[in-house]
């Protein structure tokens, strides 16, 4: 297999498709490589409201979408596949992207294959996950129509989330660890305005999802919660539990290839490089203080100007 590519990029969400405007037109080949659709997490949110150059709302995935065709109108490409690793060669300065089916030759790597949503590990989540358990308000919120959900986190995701969730269910209860939300203060102020509609069980933590079986389909019937201060368990009667516990990178298939910290994210240095030569990485899969999608395209461009230098190298 030879090299087929300048730059592969691993992951089509607004890191890699920046990094992919920036190396097409700096005139090298890129391939952005995703395992579904492109977009990443925010092709999934509903409304973005702080990303520059829109003064009202835009959709998510209109706003990745807009990033894709403007990645391919420079002549970027992106493919469907799924990386496995990454290894050095073919021929003496490429890399090798491990894919599902086959692989690519390149000469630069950029991996952006950002985060997913993180699992709280507790009985009856594998069980009704995608049957009553939800990471997405904008996927499964309409299915809530009416019904009581319970949204588990206090970060950004969980508040926004819980937001949306506001046009369908009836009561949403957040359930968080600790007294004080983490999310930023204009999404707690907006929570707070749906009143009665919005309940808190503070210092609180889900320990079993409850649920059984009915016209032959798994269905959630409530959450078991804990409180943390007194150890007192209850059941919360539920339709639904859309879960935001913070983020895992996607960066399994490359352990051993780049150094990774001991939560799992790539790190680089601040123009993007990984500790192997060559490889760089942008977005929700690098060690990173502030998760937007702003950053993150500020990232891409980044390892895209530092690919292109190194390459003339
Ligand atoms: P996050 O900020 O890490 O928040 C995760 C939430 O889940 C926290 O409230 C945390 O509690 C809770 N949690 C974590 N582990 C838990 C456990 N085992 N049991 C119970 N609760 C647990 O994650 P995120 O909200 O997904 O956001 C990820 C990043 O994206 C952040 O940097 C965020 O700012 C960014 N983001 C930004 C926007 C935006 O509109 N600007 C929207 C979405 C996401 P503690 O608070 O006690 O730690």
């Amino acid at each position: 297999m030879g090299v087929e590519c300048d730059v592969a990029v691993i992951g089509a969400g607004p890191a890699g498709l920046t990094a992919g405007i920036y190396l097409a037109r700096a005139g090298l080949g890129a391939v952005i490589l995703e395992k579904l659709a492109p977009g990443g997490q925010a092709a999934m949110t509903d409304t973005v409201e702080n990303y520059p150059g829109f003064d009202g709302p835009v959709g998510g995935f209109d706003l990745t979408e807009a990033m894709r065709r403007q990645a391919e109108r420079f002549g970027a490409e992106v493919r469907t596949g799924e990386a496995t690793g990454i290894e050095e060669g073919p021929g003496e300065s490429g890399k090798l992207v491990r894919l599902t089916d086959g692989g690519l030759g390149c000469r630069a790597v950029i991996i952006a294959a950002g985060a997913r949503h993180s699992r709280l590990g507790i009985p009856g989540e594998d069980r009704f996950w995608g049957k009553g358990i939800s990471c997405c308000a904008t996927c499964d919120g309409m299915f809530y129509k009416g019904k009581r959900v319970a949204v588990i986190g206090g970060g950004d995701t969980a508040i926004k989330e819980a937001v949306f969730l506001t046009r369908f269910a009836e009561k949403i209860t957040i359930v968080h660890r600790r007294e004080r939300l983490r999310a930023a203060k204009v999404l707690q102020d907006r929570i707070c305005s749906f009143g009665d509609q919005v309940e808190f069980a503070w210092n609180t933590v889900a320990v079993e999802i409850l649920g059984g079986e009915s016209d032959g389909h798994d269905r959630v019937s409530g959450v078991r919660l804990r409180d943390v201060k007194t150890g007192q368990e209850r059941v919360l009667e539920c339709d639904g539990v859309f879960m935001f516990v913070g983020l895992t990178p996607n960066t399994e298939f490359v352990k051993g290839a780049v150094d990774l910290d001991e939560k799992g994210y790539i790190v680089t240095d601040e123009m993007m490089a990984t500790s192997a030569e060559g490889i760089y990485a942008a977005g929700d899969c690098r060690k990173r203080p502030f998760r937007q999608i702003v950053t993150a395209c500020g990232e891409g461009a980044v390892a895209a100007h530092a690919v292109e230098e190194f390459l003339e190298e």
